[in-house]
């Protein structure tokens, strides 16, 4: 596997042992049947659970039987499942950084008891509800809110393009409080079978084909106040939670261009034309050493990120930064790759052109590629340039 700088001289023993972990599973259970998983736009929920026991679900956390590995390990798990495919990776980081992190960080106790472990097992599901129909880049807009009623809220809204939505147990959903004077935003528990919530898969999808993506419908859904989030308030909230998920995503998207990589290096030493391999052409030896220069510098940028993390200093800006690098670049690689396996490239046999349409969906979610040149924009000038 491509690691030019020898990054791996500095993994410690747990970190290696969960990168081989999570590579073994990937070989073995996922990428055999993941192109036809692809192509019938399912995903394999037969190991959801098996993904628990390994322990993939927000295993930077500490307590309620979580791993507290370090962040590093963390990243190195989100990558090793990119590689695989950008939808394995994402119901793990949908149920670890979106759902399991804001109950870790702002639940109350008897919330954490309920959900963490359960969750950290895959016994139950979680999806993460805060873009709308109307209001994707800007949610703060939103339009979803909650009255007050009784011992606790009714809800009303609509959100869209939800992650694992149709399969989820229960939503995190970010609403508009209406009780309070100003409206704040806040997280609710939505538990899926509660009456007036329906959640209709949205299909005919041509990129993240094999991760379920629905919506989240709630039509006058009373929930207790005991499942409101007590620890937060305001869009502080979900963004917090997506500054989770995009430092994984920029570890994950290094994965997918590696696997793009790795697939076309092996083709080009294979694939013979003109009486030699393709991979004797100085043109097909320029596009390796590209990929493998973008990949090496992406790898070391959120090295550094996640240094950064360990210690506490890490800021929102500087993982929109390597959210916004690293997925261009892997979007960008997965292209050429796909083009040094000619005809053979077009098809799911091969992963460049899965990993491309998939990464389609990795540069507008958790923050779009404009979005984030918005976000380092506002940080280097302090003008902000969104309206
Ligand atoms: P828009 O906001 O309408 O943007 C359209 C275009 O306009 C983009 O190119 C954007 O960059 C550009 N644009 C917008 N504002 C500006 C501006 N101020 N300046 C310059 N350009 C601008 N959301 C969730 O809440 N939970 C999930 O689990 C989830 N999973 C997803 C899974 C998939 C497969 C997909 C496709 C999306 C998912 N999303 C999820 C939603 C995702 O986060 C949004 O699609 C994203 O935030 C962009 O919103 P939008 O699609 O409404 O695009």
């Amino acid at each position: 596997m491509l690691d030019y700088v020898d990054l791996e001289a500095d993994l410690d023993a747990e970190e290696r042992l969960i990168r081989d972990t999570a590579r073994e599973f990937v070989e073995e259970k996922v990428r055999p049947d993941i192109g036809d998983h692809w192509i019938a736009g399912t995903f394999p929920t037969e190991l959801i659970e098996e993904m628990g026991e390994l322990g993939f679900y927000a295993p930077n956390l500490d307590g309620y039987d979580l791993p507290n590995v370090s962040e590093t390990a963390y990243g190195i798990l989100m990558q090793e499942l990119e590689a695989c495919d950008s939808g394995l990776r994402s119901m793990a980081s949908v149920q670890g950084a979106l759902v399991m992190y804001p109950i870790h960080s702002y639940g109350s106790e008897a919330q954490k008891d309920k959900w963490l472990e359960a969750m950290g097992r895959g016994e139950k599901i979680g999806c993460f509800g805060l873009t709308e129909p109307n209001h994707g880049s800007n949610p703060s807009a939103m339009e979803t809110h909650a009255e007050a009623d009784g011992d606790g809220y009714v809800l009303n809204g609509t959100k869209t393009w939800i992650t694992n939505s149709p399969l989820a147990d229960v939503a995190v959903v970010w609403a508009k409080d209406h009780t309070s004077e100003d409206d704040p935003v806040r997280g609710f528990l939505v538990e899926t079978d509660r009456d007036g919530v329906e959640t209709p898969k949205i299909d005919e999808k041509l990129s993240l084909r094999a991760s379920i993506t629905g919506q989240i419908e709630l039509s006058n859904v009373h929930v207790p106040e005991e499942n409101v989030l007590p620890g937060v308030e305001g869009m502080k909230g979900p963004l917090s939670c997506l500054t989770q998920a995009r430092f994984g995503i920029a570890w994950g998207a290094v994965g997918a261009a590696r696997n793009c990589f790795e697939t076309a290096r092996e083709y080009a030493t294979d694939r013979d034309q003109f009486g030699k391999p393709i991979g004797s052409f100085q043109l097909q030896q320029e596009k390796l050493a590209e990929m493998a220069t973008q990949i090496t510098t992406s790898q070391l940028l959120v090295h550094r990120l996640t240094e950064l993390k360990e210690r506490g200093d890490l800021r929102p800006e500087q993982v929109s930064m390597a959210k916004r690098n690293n997925v261009r670049m892997a979007r960008d690689q997965s292209r050429i790759a796909r083009e040094m396996l000619g005809g053979n490239g077009i098809t799911a046999d091969y992963s460049p052109m899965r990993h491309m349409a998939n990464l389609e969906t990795v540069y507008t979610y958790e923050g779009t590629h404009d979005i984030h040149s918005l976000i380092i924009g506002h940080d280097l000038t302090g003008i902000p340039a969104f309206q």
